[in-house]
């Protein structure tokens, strides 16, 4: 995934690439914005473009060994912690997990890059644990922490990470995503009208559609 890969944020894009280049990266970032409108995706840009050898114009090279482990899931500086699909929250033992593997030295890039998909979902113990990390993070760690809202996190975890908010995108942006994923572009316009400003939210609900239509 790059930056320029993701559709709209750009004023979040343009800070992100801006600490990244001048390499004045913060230990932890908060990206907060409501469900499907492309957190993760910005955050999987950021950490490529962090642990990219030859960045290219602001974005990861897509061609260098970081880029290819990246590409591949197997680069040894990333680590992403979510939800287990069958629990409704993060478990303490897998931040507990991620905080040891972070206290390692890098492997293969100058730095160890760690996204928390769904920080909402970290229980308060799992909360507690992180403010370890979050409060002495080791020199070469950046993590990077999405959730719904800032405002679902304990203070303590918040105030130590850089908030970077993103908003819900204009609807005309909304349907280049559904174009973009072969939808033709008069129903593109009907469901981005409906997804409040979600990508995500945009495709679930063609999804939707296309499985009322099947069943009829
Ligand atoms: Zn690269």
């Amino acid at each position: 995934m790059r930056f320029a890969d993701v559709v709209g944020h750009g004023r979040a894009i343009e800070r992100l690439r801006r600490a990244a280049a001048a390499d004045r990266l913060a230990a932890a970032y908060l990206l907060s914005g409501p469900p499907g409108i492309g957190k993760r995706l910005v955050a999987d840009a950021f950490a490529a473009r962090i642990l990219c050898a030859a960045p290219v114009a602001g974005d990861a090279c897509q061609a260098c060994a970081h880029c290819t482990r990246v590409a591949a899931g197997t680069h040894p500086d990333l680590r992403t912690v979510e939800r287990d699909a069958e629990r409704r929250d993060i478990r303490i033992e897998q931040v507990r997990e991620l905080a040891r593997w972070l206290a390692l030295q890098p492997l293969m890039a100058h730095r160890k890059v760690a996204i928390i998909d769904g920080a909402h979902c970290l229980s308060e113990p799992a909360q507690n644990a992180l403010l370890k990390t979050l409060e002495e993070p080791p020199p070469s760690a950046v993590l990077l922490l999405t959730a719904a809202a800032a405002a679902l996190l304990l203070p303590t975890v918040r105030s130590r990470c850089q908030a970077v908010r993103m908003d819900p995108l204009p609807p005309e942006a909304v349907a280049r995503v559904l174009v973009a994923r072969g939808a033709a572009p008069e129903r593109a316009a009907l469901l981005a009208a409906e997804a409040e400003g979600s990508p995500g939210r945009a495709v679930a609900l063609s999804g939707d559609e296309e499985a009322r239509a099947r069943a009829a």
